[in-house]
């Protein structure tokens, strides 16, 4: 039985963090400051904390200022929003995100609203999902980022492919659909209300899964040789006497394993693209707003 090609997006996450890296040095000498990216959390949430965390270090190791603000869950929404408008006057400051879920007090779309777009590198504000897709220079959510440069460093050229994105969500499913039709594939966008799900996953050359449910995806419902990106992270059910479940995706890895052409882990697939693209994006607002391209192949 032939057995899929693991797409390693840890390795890759590691090169384009080196190469965001190397060019945040050259930006140095150009400007003579570093880019920054200011990270807002709000309240006490364990896995923002730790997403927090990660992408502080991450930002510090490419060589870029972190600025963090964290504020008790009690913070009024116009509060939230007066900082957001600080930092977007703030000239040290190229990208700004603010971590979510937000406490539900708070309109979160409200809050995204009042990000300057030139410093929006989660992509979410409504200019850049715009922009998007009418095929205009925007910054890009950066999962759905990470999962199309995984896509074409595997695959090359896109056009022509038919892909089914499971999933509708404005931060995953909804991008990435806009990005493989910008490279010409032949796009289905799947949901809840989806009937017959594996029949149509079937058609793909290129399966996104981004749903949210553990191993939902089995390798039944895969053509043969289909390219799989997994974005799921679900956690299982400990076993006993263990402290934590497993990690996995919305795809059945092992059994996918036999018919896919090629399939991102779960974890080590799509999950470091995360924090790699969003150096890239900070990197690429930084070069934006001293008005000049930032470098080729970030
Ligand atoms: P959402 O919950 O916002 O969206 C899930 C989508 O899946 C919805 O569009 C929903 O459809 C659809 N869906 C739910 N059940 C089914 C089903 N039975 N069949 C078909 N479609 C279904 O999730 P996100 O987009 O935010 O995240 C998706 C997954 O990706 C999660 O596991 C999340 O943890 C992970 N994730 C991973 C990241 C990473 O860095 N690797 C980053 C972001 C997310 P409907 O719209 O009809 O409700």
């Amino acid at each position: 039985m032939s057995s899929a090609a693991i797409i390693d997006g840890k390795a890759f996450a590691a090169n384009l963090r080196q190469r965001v890296a190397s060019a945040v040095e050259p930006f140095v000498t150009l400007t003579d400051r570093k880019p920054g990216l200011a990270v807002v959390l709000v309240g006490e949430d364990p896995a923002s904390q730790v997403y927090v965390g990660s992408k502080k270090r991450a930002t510090v190791e490419a060589g870029m200022n972190s600025f963090e603000h964290r504020l008790p869950t009690s913070v009024s929404q116009n509060e939230l929003i007066a900082l957001v408008e600080t930092l977007n006057a703030d000239a040290a400051v190229d990208g700004i995100l603010v971590q979510l879920p937000l406490p539900p007090h708070i309109d979160d779309k409200a809050v995204i609203a009042a990000i300057d777009p030139a410093k929006d590198v989660d992509g979410f504000h409504v200019v850049n999902a715009g922009r998007l897709a009418v095929g205009e220079d925007a910054f890009v959510p950066c999962t759905p980022l990470g999962c199309l440069m995984l896509l074409k460093d595997h695959l090359g050229d896109l056009s022509g492919k038919n892909a089914v994105v499971i999933g509708r969500s404005n931060i995953v499913g909804k991008p990435m659909a806009q990005l493989l039709l910008a490279e010409n594939c032949t796009v289905t966008i799947a949901h809840s209300r989806t009937q017959d799900l594996p029949e149509v996953v079937r058609r793909a050359d290129i399966v996104v899964a981004a749903v949210g449910r553990a191993e939902m995806v089995t390798g039944d419902w895969l053509k043969a040789g289909a390219v799989v990106i997994d974005v799921g992270i679900n956690r299982l059910e400990p076993e006993a006497g263990q402290g934590k479940g497993r990690l996995v995706g919305d795809v059945a890895f092992d059994d996918a394993l036999a018919r896919a052409g090629a399939i991102t882990p779960v974890p080590g697939g799509v999950g470091p693209m995360t924090i790699a693209c969003l150096l890239r994006n900070t990197l690429v607002a930084a070069y934006r707003r001293a008005g000049m391209s930032a470098p080729e192949g970030i």
